[in-house]
């Protein structure tokens, strides 16, 4: 399969879902925001995740989802050419 625009990132599996939890030690949280820093995948993943988060624990609470948030939730998924 090719077509991507770009690869997923190994550092972002590693490291995404602990950074996301803060379940990270000092030094690993520097050296993922510097990854982030660096890394276009991450930054995009690293936003959707939070965006998804918000998403779940919105929903959770039993409130509505604010507007627009799923059409950003989208737009996110999809891959663009800006960083
Ligand atoms: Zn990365």
């Amino acid at each position: 399969m090719s077509g991507y625009a770009f690869d997923p990132c190994a550092k972002c599996e590693e490291m995404m879902q602990p950074y996301l939890d803060r379940d990270l030690d000092d030094n690993q949280m520097r050296e993922a925001e510097a990854h982030l820093d660096g890394c276009a995948y991450c930054r995009r993943r690293y936003r959707f995740e939070v965006s998804l988060r918000r998403y779940v624990r919105t929903v959770a609470a039993g409130k509505t989802m604010p507007a627009g948030l799923k059409e950003r939730l989208s737009a996110l998924r999809t891959p663009l050419h800006e960083a």
